[in-house]
């Protein structure tokens, strides 16, 4: 019989629900638990695909192409569990579903409302994911108790208990615990308030987990357990931390993943796994190591850092086996049109690296940044945008190309050298035109690409609508660029390089959502490496 644990939010947002729900799966699978995971966002986007990542950080793509909220990055660098198009429910997917079963008369004349369909359609979602093989699903619900949006979905989480059985579901409530700093006190208010707030709605959290600056004080715990009706030891401390990584190690430290196993009456597979050790050794590098090395971010999104989440963590992986910290310089592309600016940017840097991005706005600058990199010698890593501007850059500056562009930035350019697949330019539709998921590709032996991963044949994941133009292979190869990696069929670009260069590459999916600190992604342990290196010579 699989279990579920829901994980809900109260008091305020960004308390890092994301990571305590991926905490929790790392604890249980240590135990030997087989974990799914969830997601419910109670936005009526169909999927976060069309939001701006100013507005809602980096959208995170599956291994079956779905776009999804960002946390199940978090979901994929803590644990084992697959993600999937299942694993990531919005209102507006919810509703979406709803209304085509209407229109089909699925319903049979009945009139259609929240309670039940909305409700069991959510219920249905979170059945999804369990099978004889999941000991446990365990499903953050977005958003914060009180939001009027996610009433929904606190509802079907509440019936959720009465169909599967009491004894099989738990509920999560993370909450702040904040420190006021004029009258020097720790208040639990709001922690009480929010659960009051959950229990109006018919939810009685089981186990809190209190945001705090500093560990809670026994006192502040007997409170907590008077007013909200919690067993002592399932208040647990998420105190602040150096590295993300380590909230496992916290949580563990404080039983909860025995308290888990005690309330849901599961029992445990085996003692302790090596995986265990893996993860402190990990965290006591992140945490201790002395070395730095500093790697410029250059982007448009640059003032919401989650916009980059999966590129900021699969650098810190990499550092991770050269026992190495990392230093982001965040550059935003626009300023780098200014040339007095790119020396400014870039003098102090060991590594550059272009993440992806959709229009035109900021590219000129990324191109800049492409050009210092490639003549200076410094490690450069492109991704996907990253990848489309050193083509053009290489195009303009090495093959003579003048003016190539890319069409999406300039449909009149007179070398596309990047542009649409002609059977993507058939359809119109924006949403249905991208390249989504993962896509094989080999590599040529010998290059910075092969030597990274070992492999003859890699799977990444992609994300964007615009190719390398075949049209112009022939004439970039002469001038030295390298196509390091191409499709089965050679007829799409994924990866290109340069020579005589200390470490150029430039990927056309997107490595940073395969990353993990237990494996860290090999062409940003390489760059890393490489970045490292130049900084020791200099
Ligand atoms: N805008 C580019 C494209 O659609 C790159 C996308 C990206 O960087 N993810 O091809």
């Amino acid at each position: 019989m699989t279990k579920y644990i829901f994980i809900t939010g109260g008091v305020v947002s960004s308390l890092g629900k994301g990571i305590a729900a991926a905490s929790i799966g790392q604890l249980l699978e240590n135990k030997g638990f087989k974990i799914r995971m969830q997601k419910l966002d109670p936005y009526i986007n169909v999927d976060p695909g069309t939001m701006s990542p100013y507005q809602h950080g980096e959208v995170y793509v599956t291994d079956d192409g779905a776009e999804t909220d960002l946390d199940l990055g978090h979901y994929e660098r803590f644990t084992n569990s697959i993600m999937n198009k299942d694993s990531n429910i919005t209102a507006g997917a919810v509703y979406y579903s709803v209304i085509m079963k209407e229109r089909k008369g699925d319903y049979l004349g009945k009139t259609v409302q929240v309670i039940p369909h909305i409700t069991d359609e959510i219920k249905a979602g979170i059945l999804k994911l369990a099978n004889d093989d999941v000991d446990v699903v365990i499903v953050e619900i977005g958003g914060t108790v009180g939001d009027f949006e996610g009433l929904p979905f606190l509802e079907a989480i509440r019936q959720f208990r009465k169909d599967v059985g009491r004894e099989n579901v738990l509920y999560v409530h993370l909450t702040f615990v904040p420190f006021i700093n004029v009258s020097g006190e720790t208040k639990t208010k709001p922690t009480q308030h929010s659960v009051i707030k959950l229990r109006e709605l018919g939810i009685t959290p089981d186990i809190i987990l209190c945001r705090t600056e500093k560990p809670l004080s026994v006192e502040l715990k007997d409170k907590i357990t008077l007013f909200c009706d919690v067993d002592k030891e399932a208040i647990i401390d998420a105190y602040d931390v150096d590295t993300v990584y380590e909230i496992p190690l916290v949580f563990k430290k404080q039983g909860l993943d025995k308290i888990i196993i005690k309330l849901l009456n599961l029992t445990p597979q085996m003692e302790e796994l090596p995986q265990e050790e893996e993860w402190m050794e990990i965290v006591n590098i992140l945490k201790n190591s002395k070395t730095e090395v500093t790697i410029a971010v250059v982007g448009k999104y640059i003032q919401l850092k989650d916009a980059y989440k999966s590129i900021i963590e699969a650098l810190i992986h990499g550092g991770i086996p050269h026992q190495a910290k990392i230093n982001i310089k965040w550059v935003d592309s626009e300023e780098l049109i200014i040339p007095e600016k790119i020396d400014i940017a870039f003098k102090d840097v060991d590594g550059i690296l272009i993440p992806g991005g959709f229009g035109y706005r900021g590219i000129e600058g990324k191109i800049e940044a492409v050009r210092y990199a490639r003549e200076n010698k410094i490690p450069f890593l492109g991704i996907c945008l990253g990848l489309q501007c050193a083509v053009i850059e290489f195009a303009k500056n090495v093959a003579g190309l003048e003016n190539a562009n890319s069409s999406e930035v300039n449909p009149n350019t007179p070398y596309p050298v990047i542009g649409l697949m002609e059977t993507q330019k058939q359809t119109a539709d924006k949403g249905g035109t991208m390249r989504l998921g993962l896509y094989s590709a080999k590599l040529l032996p010998n290059s910075f690409a092969h030597k990274a991963y070992e492999k003859d044949l890699i799977y990444e994941r992609h994300r964007h609508r615009y190719e390398v133009n075949n049209k112009y292979r022939q004439i970039l190869a002469t001038h030295g660029l390298v196509f390091s990696g191409l499709s089965l069929d050679d007829n799409l670009v994924e990866i290109i390089e340069l020579k005589n260069h200390t470490w150029f590459v430039a990927t056309q999916f997107h490595p940073e959502f395969k990353s993990k600190p237990t494996v860290p992604h090999p062409l940003f342990r390489d760059f890393v490496g490489a970045s490292l290196k130049r900084k020791t010579k200099d």
